[in-house]
């Protein structure tokens, strides 16, 4: 409370509001108790928020840094039902979120810091210090770019190596890249480059793939035109760089040591659930979300339910996730009784 202050004051004085009204107005807004605060807006958050809404529960969403969630990052969606025309990422979320607005969602551009989520009145806390308090809470704070842990790919963050190639992929036009992964992202953001790209390779530590079969065979028509190539069994050992940018990747092959000279490395190899803020909860050795207690996305305390990659090591697509999102939301409502 008192960082929220000292942010007032300084607001107060360059505003030359009297200070006791924002104070009084910033208490005000702390005790407001709303019936449902929804933790990200991918599309766990954003169904939830519609299913919510339309039971009138005033439900407020609090976006985090990301607002869209993670397939803002990628070039087209192809599975989403009646999106035949492949509509990229960033335009099916800026729809859904649309769609949110429109039903008069409060959206909060701000992040969870830290939440107290025991009792009837649950309070979260937002990094701008603000707490947020609500009968019910729905976690859909999804999941974030895992990394292969090198003091090199550190070394090079933003200098070669990226986890994103629809927001960095411009920069290597007519210059060779790898994607580091075997999953379905790893393909998609290979198939994104080898279109940019004099040449993409795709370093797999294994030599089978999770990807669906749809993107294996799109890449492998990359590779029939040469576009692209595979290099299997291979774990990266190092970034290497000239101290500024990325100059190539050191691969250890089944014990062989092998260099690629290249300008990008992308990073794909899954993520990991963003759920620090929610201590309080039971969660499993990764950190997902443990859920099903009493009803399908109820968590381990009554009154917060998870939806979504926060609660999901299996499925974690977007049309499941929504789904999730639509049962918190209804479960959420039979818990308020409304
Ligand atoms: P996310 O989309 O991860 O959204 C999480 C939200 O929580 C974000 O808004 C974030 O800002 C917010 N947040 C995080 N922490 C906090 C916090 N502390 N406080 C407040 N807010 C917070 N799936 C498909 O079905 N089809 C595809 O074609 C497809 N392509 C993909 C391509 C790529 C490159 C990637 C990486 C994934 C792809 N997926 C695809 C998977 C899909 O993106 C996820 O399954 C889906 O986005 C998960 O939705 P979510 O709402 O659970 O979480
Ligand atoms: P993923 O399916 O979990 O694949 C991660 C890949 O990275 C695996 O190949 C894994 O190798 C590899 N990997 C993990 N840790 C590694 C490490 N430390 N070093 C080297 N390689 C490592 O993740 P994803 O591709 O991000 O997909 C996530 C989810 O989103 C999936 O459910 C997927 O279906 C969905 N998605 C769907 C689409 C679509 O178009 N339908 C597109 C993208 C994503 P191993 O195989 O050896 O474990």
């Amino acid at each position: 409370m008192k960082a929220d202050l000292k942010k007032v004051n300084k607001y107060t004085a360059f505003l030359k509001i009297p200070y006791i009204r924002i104070q009084r107005k910033e208490m005000i807004m702390s005790d407001t108790i709303h019936n449902v605060v929804i933790v990200g807006s991918g599309p766990a958050g954003l169904t939830a928020a519609i299913y919510a809404s339309r039971a009138s529960l005033n439900p407020v969403i609090i976006t985090g840094r990301n607002q869209g969630g993670q397939l803002n990052t990628t070039p087209e969606i192809g599975n989403w039902p009646g999106a035949f025309q492949n509509p990229s990422g960033f335009e099916l979320m800026d729809s859904m979120t649309k769609h949110a607005k429109n039903l008069n969602v409060e959206f909060i551009s701000d992040e969870v810091v830290s939440s107290d989520l025991e009792g009837e009145i649950k309070t979260l806390e937002l990094s701008s210090g603000r707490k947020v308090k609500a009968r019910t809470v729905i976690i859909a704070t999804g999941a974030n770019a895992r990394y292969l842990g090198l003091a090199s790919e550190e070394q090079y963050k933003g200098k070669g190596v990226s986890a994103c190639a629809t927001c960095d992929g411009f920069f290597y036009r007519g210059k060779e890249v790898a994607v580091v992964g075997g999953g379905s992202a790893a393909f998609i953001e290979a198939i994104f480059l080898g279109n940019l790209a004099r040449k993409v390779y795709l370093v797999h530590r294994r030599s089978e793939f999770r990807a669906e079969k749809i993107v294996i065979d799109r890449f492998n028509k990359l590779v029939d035109e040469g576009k692209a190539e595979y290099v299997l069994d291979a774990k990266v050992t190092e970034i290497k760089g000239d101290g500024s940018v990325v100059t190539g990747v050191e691969l250890d092959i089944q014990g062989e040591k092998r260099t690629l000279d290249l300008q990008g490395v992308f990073v794909a190899i899954g993520h990991n659930p963003a759920t620090a803020a929610f201590a309080g909860l039971k969660r499993d050795e990764v950190g997902y979300i443990e859920t099903g207690f009493e009803r399908e996305t109820q968590t381990s305390i009554p009154g917060v339910f998870a939806a979504g990659d926060c609660a999901d090591p299996v499925y974690r697509q977007a049309i499941t996730s929504a789904g999730q999102g639509c049962k918190a939301a209804l479960d959420a409502q039979h818990f308020l009784g409304l």
